[in-house]
């Protein structure tokens, strides 16, 4: 179970300050009483911005047992990590992991905003001592709905299990240090966004997910984030972010109406089912991290 955490309003779809602290105060706590109720300990990655603006909101994550992992600096689609060099990335990476290890101490797991990686990436996150990546979404299509949708379409050719990520391209597997553990999808994403605009379609995914994961042990990873707890309040504005047409149409109009469904109390008690069926169908809840010494743990043979 993965949260990004980030100081994103949806309803106004743009970086805001105010939803910092409606996240600290009701996003995360709704949240974090979820994963207790369960008794299941997740990852949680923070931008560096975030982690700044409210410190307590990774004290607050860490002091109930989560993971703190690393999701960039500030979310904004100037600085995707796929339109940046390797230095500039690893510039990023450095504000970034100063930021959030001021609060958390050490981190080792990194999600990339918007799920935008390359190349450079894989050699950025060695560099600044990352062990894990999680922005690679296998099988997972976008049509035009998210930015960077045309370099994401690589992602249909991705290993659907976690592999150590190449040097030459992020959807094969390599020898690098990192190691790729794939945001669940099949076509359709397995995360909060779907879960919210359709139940019915998440289920269905969600029934193939666990057959395959008991077929091939390929572990499942759901993408939530806590500002789906916050109730939308009236405050609905559409802000343009990008200059594309097509960007703007899909990205910032169409896909902003569909994610406004089911926020706050509504994605809790949507959320809450899934964690149900799954504990019922015996999966056991692992943070990134964990899962990253599992696999160091096991023979190379078998990834
Ligand atoms: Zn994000």
């Amino acid at each position: 179970m993965t949260n990004d955490v980030e100081s994103f309003s949806i309803p106004l779809n743009k970086l805001d300050t105010a939803t910092v602290k409606e996240v600290y105060e009701v996003g995360l706590p709704r949240l974090l009483d979820l994963y207790a109720q369960h008794d299941i300990k997740c990852t949680f990655y923070f931008t560096g911005m975030f982690a700044e603006q409210s410190p307590e909101s990774v004290e607050l994550v860490k002091g109930h047992g989560h993971e703190i992992g690393c999701h960039g600096y500030d979310h904004s689609p100037e600085k995707a990590f796929d339109t940046l060099s390797y230095e500039e990335q690893i510039t990023e990476l450095k504000k970034a992991k100063s930021a959030i290890e001021g609060v958390a101490g050490n981190i080792v797991s990194f999600r990339a905003p918007m799920l935008r990686i390359n190349e450079a990436t894989v050699r950025a996150l060695e560099e600044t001592g990352f062990r894990s990546d999680s922005s690679v979404a296998s099988q997972r299509f976008d049509g035009p709905l998210t930015f960077g949708s045309k370099k994401k379409l690589k992602w249909l050719v991705a290993s659907r299990k976690p592999y150590m990520i190449s040097h030459d391209s992020v959807v094969k597997s390599g020898s690098s240090n990192i190691l790729e553990i794939p945001i669940s999808a099949a076509l359709i994403p397995f995360i909060g966004t779907t879960m919210r605009i359709s139940p019915l379609m998440t289920k269905i995914v969600q029934k193939y997910l666990y057959r395959e994961s008991k077929r091939t042990d390929k572990p499942i990873v759901f993408l939530f984030h806590p500002n789906e707890c916050l109730d939308v309040g009236g405050r609905i504005e559409a802000t343009r972010r990008t200059k594309n047409p097509i960007e703007y149409l899909f990205a910032d109009v169409i896909r902003h109406k569909l994610k406004l469904k089911n926020l706050g109390m509504n994605a809790v008690k949507l959320l809450d089912e899934i964690l149900t069926s799954a504990s019922e169908y015996g999966f056991e809840f692992v943070s990134a991290s964990e899962y990253r010494k599992m696999v160091s743990a096991q023979k190379p043979m078998d990834f």
